[in-house]
């Protein structure tokens, strides 16, 4: 079997003098297609700081590691970001902040995940393999048009999806999503969830963050509902979005209406 993509064992953060996760204990298995779940914040992005070595959890006076990603506790960052994908509201602001004179192409944006930077820069070699794969990646969500456009000109929907293509670019193992819909009007929304139905379908591990229970498409089984930064409720989909769970974690009334494999929340 695979090494579980994440193990987090009593996994605290502190930040500004605050518990931000407060004692996580959580596995991920590859091929389980999750949803992190959970008021603002309540830690999601924190969370995925962790997978994506951007922060290190407090250590145990055990030494035993308090976090294992694809089952090892030392990673060299660059060799752990080719397996994981990551597209957030986060990176796009930062690349289209970063390239307000419009000089970068989706080709560009896409290529600068082999360097996990946000562009491309003199010194990089880029190799006519990471050109094609980058091409590859565009076409693979039907975005090859977007190769020669610049991100300036294109619509918050179509950078996206170029952000996605960059993501998929080392085709990694699992996709993580933090936040991916932010800003998208109701048609881009339902056209990026429907391709990220895709992808889970076709094998890739899709972590998904959100404060959106309509956003958790019907090939996630597995909701963990986070709180002040600890664990409120993990498991199954059906048993963890019901009314009592969701309005425990949202300190709301809610209700709650299954449909065609979604979930639909509302105040009650
Ligand atoms: P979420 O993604 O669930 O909305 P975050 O993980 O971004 O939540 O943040 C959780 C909490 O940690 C928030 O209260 C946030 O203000 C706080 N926080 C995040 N980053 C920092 C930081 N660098 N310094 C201090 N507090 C932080
Ligand atoms: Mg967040």
């Amino acid at each position: 079997m695979n090494p579980p993509l994440l193990e987090l064992a009593d996994a605290v953060v502190m930040l500004g003098g605050r518990r931000i996760l407060d004692g996580l204990t959580l596995t991920i298995r590859g091929g389980e297609h999750t949803a992190i779940l959970g008021p603002n914040g309540a830690g999601k992005s924190t969370l995925i700081k962790l997978l994506t070595l951007e922060l290190y959890p407090l250590g145990h006076a055990s030494g035993a590691p308090p976090i294992r990603v694809f089952g090892q506790n030392r990673w060299d960052v660059f060799a752990l970001r080719s397996k994981l994908g990551l597209v957030s509201s986060d990176l796009h602001d930062r690349f289209v902040r970063g390239n307000a004179n419009g000089v970068l192409t989706g080709l560009d944006a896409v290529v600068s995940g082999f360097f996990a930077t946000h562009g491309t820069f003199e010194h990089q070699r880029v190799t006519d393999t990471m050109r094609r794969a980058a091409i590859e990646a565009l076409e693979r969500i039907d975005a090859g048009r977007l190769a020669a456009a610049t991100l300036d000109t294109m619509s918050t929907g179509e950078a996206r999806r170029v952000l996605i293509a960059r993501a998929l670019v080392h085709q990694p193992e699992a996709l993580v999503l933090d936040e991916p819909t932010r800003g998208l009007d109701l048609v881009s929304r339902h056209a990026f969830m429907e391709r990220v139905r895709v992808l889970a379908q076709s094998g890739t591990t899709i972590l998904l963050v959100t404060h959106h229970v309509d956003e958790i498409i019907p090939e996630i089984d597995r909701v963990i509902l986070l709180r002040d930064g600890r664990v409120d409720a993990d498991g199954a989909k059906a048993d963890v979005l019901t009314a009592p769970r969701l309005g425990h974690a949202f300190e709301a009334s809610l209700q709650v209406a299954p449909a065609g494999g979604y979930y639909h929340v509302r105040l009650a």
